[in-house]
């Protein structure tokens, strides 16, 4: 059973005389930073001379310099540009890290990919909430945790786990759980889940759906309460209880529809498919693709955004999202009302 890691088991001298540079001010690193920050590390922000994260960064009162002199001053360099731009970041500042020096990341794809080679004399770490930004920093705010995962990819020191926990702790991880996996277990397991279910593959069954009923005749709009807007109910009921929750919660009919349908829609065809997906991940063909679509301008990429964007359910999503605002609003009002 995998151990799990809570404030208790950080010890935060690890990290308390440190300075952490963060280079860039995204959406991981203006959660890293403000959290390090306001748990009383010293932190100095890596950002290049035109940016246009420079300006948020010095207003929530960092200190901003360009990543090779932010890395120069730090004893942690965490890494929280986009992946697409890491390597050539990490250029601009491979020269700047001493002995004993640790490399960070939030997600392992340049380490396990080769796309990055950090010299022998630092550690290499991971410490990644399972979270976008503006929730660990609002989670960190309101005393709350993000859960997080830590991976160790090189240990110089001896002292790589005990210092990841400590940075665990400081961004506010260690409050909800840590968690420790591997740098190729993250990145696999993290691509595998977006493309094949989270992202890919809950987009392509909408399509579907919503494609299979419109065809048959029936009302655009009808099919995209059924086949998109509904899914947030579903999912939130799952992500509450597990599928348990869900089956218990609709009436004995979806259930027993379902049941007996669920497995026709993503039958063992589907199950191949996921297969050979994941052999693209561990045997790298899909970083190969992706490193070679980025070099070469995006231009895959930028012509399948925009079929995405121009698909017919996106345009009758839009206006009816807008007629059902009220809703949100108004859900928003009563969790703001509402005792604490
Ligand atoms: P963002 O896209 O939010 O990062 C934007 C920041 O990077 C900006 O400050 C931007 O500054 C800077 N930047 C962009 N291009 C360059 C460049 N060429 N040179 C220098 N700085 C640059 O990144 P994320 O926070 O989404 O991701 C950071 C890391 O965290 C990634 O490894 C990602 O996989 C990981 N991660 C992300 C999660 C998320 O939810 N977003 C969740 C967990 C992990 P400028 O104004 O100069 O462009
Ligand atoms: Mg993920
Ligand atoms: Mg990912």
């Amino acid at each position: 059973n995998t151990d799990v890691y809570y404030d208790d088991d950080a010890d935060r001298s690890k990290i308390d005389d440190k300075t952490v540079a963060v280079i860039g001010y995204g959406s991981q690193g203006h959660a890293h930073a403000q959290n390090l920050a306001d748990s009383g590390v010293d932190v100095v922000v890596g950002l290049r001379e035109s940016s246009s994260s420079r300006a948020a960064a010095e207003d929530d009162g960092l200190r901003v310099e360009t990543p090779a002199d932010a890395a120069s001053e730090g004893d942690i360099v965490s890494i929280l540009v986009p992946d697409t731009v890491q390597p050539a970041v990490f250029e601009d500042i491979r020269d700047e890290l001493d002995e004993g020096d640790t490399l960070q990341f939030a997600h392992g794809f340049n380490i396990h990919y080769n796309q990055i080679r950090p010299p022998e004399h630092v550690d290499v770490t991971m410490v990644a909430p399972k979270s976008p930004g503006h929730l660990v920093r609002r989670n960190y705010e309101d005393d709350q945790g993000t859960p997080g995962l830590i991976a160790i990819y090189q240990d110089e020191t001896g002292d790589a786990k005990a210092e990841a926990l400590a940075y665990s702790h400081a961004i506010g991880c260690t409050r909800a759980g840590v968690i420790e996996t591997t740098f190729q277990e993250e990145v696999e397991t993290d691509l595998f889940g977006e493309q094949v279910v989270l992202c890919g593959g809950v987009t392509s069954l909408v399509k579907q759906g919503y494609e299979t009923l419109v065809d048959a005749g029936y009302s655009p709009e009808m099919a995209y309460f059924e086949c998109l807007n509904e899914l947030k109910l579903i999912v939130d009921l799952m992500y509450e209880g597990g599928l348990g929750e869900m089956w218990n919660s609709v009436s004995d009919t979806a259930e027993y529809g379902g049941l007996t349908r669920g497995d026709r829609v993503v039958d063992e065809h589907a199950r191949e498919n996921m297969e050979e997906i994941l052999e693209e991940v561990q045997d790298g063909t899909f970083a190969r693709e992706w490193i070679a679509e980025n070099q070469a301008g995006r231009p895959s990429y930028t012509q399948l955004k925009d079929r995405e964007e121009n698909h017919h359910v996106e345009q009758v999503g839009a206006p009816l999202r807008d007629l059902f605002a009220w809703a949100d609003d108004e859900e928003e009002e009563e969790a703001a009302e509402a005792p604490a």
